[in-house]
């Protein structure tokens, strides 16, 4: 296995072109060996696969989206994978930041999808409209539909970006007037990889990328085709609010004096219990914070039909903490009192049984 210290002096001065130092570089594979889950030996290879110069093409098709997922992509932490791992690949199609426009660009992804049938990757980002012959979203005369199963189709696996391309997202949600739908169920049998989040977070996409030029394949996902290294763990057993959660210390009201020290948001409508993602842990902006850090609770916004099944996102979760969500899953805190335990259940039951009146108010 190459050492780290062998980086060629050609792919440092690549990499100084971009204000990178060879330490910044080793700091990206650590940090992006850590978040795969494995060990730092894996350092040098994925350092040497980053280091490659031949570059595996990837095209990024847009349809219903909001931009988010690339906005969140362009705006990563140093090094970016603008930086790094996108000049590893060779971006041949973005409709979104590529120089070509029209007729040029459209040239660009018919000569990957005709030249390098099956060893491309292929990124969508955003919901596919299946309803009146997919007339609701279309890119230079094609529906969505047609170009996802000429491109998705060809390439060597696809990678979904955000929830819309993954589940459908708001697109999809009630009444889904354009019969939106994610990738895996507008294509099914594509070889594929979901990343859902509104938006997507930009350190599980250079993740999964690096995985892919380091070993040649996919990382392992669970039922829903997510990452297990980035959905394995729930938002809750992660948060840093997790001990007032089990200490009965929760915000009532926004600005509170709770809310003010930092306490759990699950009275608020906090999500993290059902929620499976790394957000506590990775965090957005260069580690910066993530919602619940800024005060705000999860949404669960990587959860296939969370616009419909987490809505009203203000309302607690109808289960009563201890005895509901975490009775299938992991049991609350081994040092909850038990006491304690029974006052968030009478809360929690209360809550949950208040008038109706009550509830049109949030
Ligand atoms: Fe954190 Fe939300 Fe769980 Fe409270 S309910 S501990 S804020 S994830």
């Amino acid at each position: 296995m190459k050492r780290i210290d062998e980086i060629s002096p050609q792919f440092l001065e690549v990499l100084e072109s971009h204000g990178i130092s060879r330490r910044d570089f080793i700091k990206f594979c650590g940090a992006t060996a850590a978040l795969l889950g494995l060990s730092e030996l894996y350092i040098p290879q994925i350092a040497r696969a980053l280091e490659k110069a031949k570059k595996p093409s990837l095209v990024w098709l847009d349809f219903q989206n909001c931009a988010g997922d690339i906005e969140a992509l362009l705006k990563a932490s140093k090094p970016t994978i603008a930086e790094i791992v996108l000049d590893v690949l060779s971006v041949d199609y973005h409709a979104t930041i590529m120089a070509p426009a029209g007729r040029q660009a459209e040239k660009s992804l018919r000569d990957v999808v005709k030249n390098q049938k099956g060893k491309y990757l292929a990124i969508v980002d955003g919901a596919i409209p299946l309803k009146d012959g997919g007339v609701y979203a279309c890119v230079a005369g094609r529906s969505a539909i047609d170009i996802a199963r000429e491109v998705c189709g060809n390439a060597y696996a696809t990678i979904c970006v955000g929830t819309c391309s993954s589940f459908g997202g708001l697109p999809a949600a009630k009444p889904n007037p354009t019969g939106a739908v994610g990738v895996r169920d507008a294509i099914p049998g594509l070889t594929l990889i979901n990343l859902p989040g509104c938006p997507m977070n930009p350190e599980n996409i250079t993740a999964t990328l690096v995985h892919f030029l380091t070993f040649g394949s996919l990382p392992a996902t669970d039922q829903l085709g997510r990452p297990l290294f980035a959905y394995g763990k729930r938002i809750h057993d992660n948060c840093e609010r997790r001990a007032h959660y089990d200490a009965g210390q929760f915000v009532r009201e926004w600005g509170d004096a709770g809310h003010r020290q930092g306490w759990c948001l699950y009275e608020m409508g906090c999500k993290g219990p059902e929620a499976f993602l790394n957000c506590p842990t990775v965090k957005y902006n260069e580690r910066t914070s993530w919602p619940v850090q800024a005060g705000h609770g999860c949404l669960a916004c990587a959860v296939p039909n969370f616009w419909d099944t987490m809505t009203p996102f203000y309302r607690r979760l109808p289960n009563a903490p201890g005895f509901g969500v975490e009775s299938t899953a992991d049991k609350i805190g081994l040092g909850l009192a038990a006491a304690t335990a029974a006052g968030i259940a009478a809360h929690g039951i209360i809550r949950a049984i208040r008038p109706k009146e009550e509830e049109k108010g949030e």
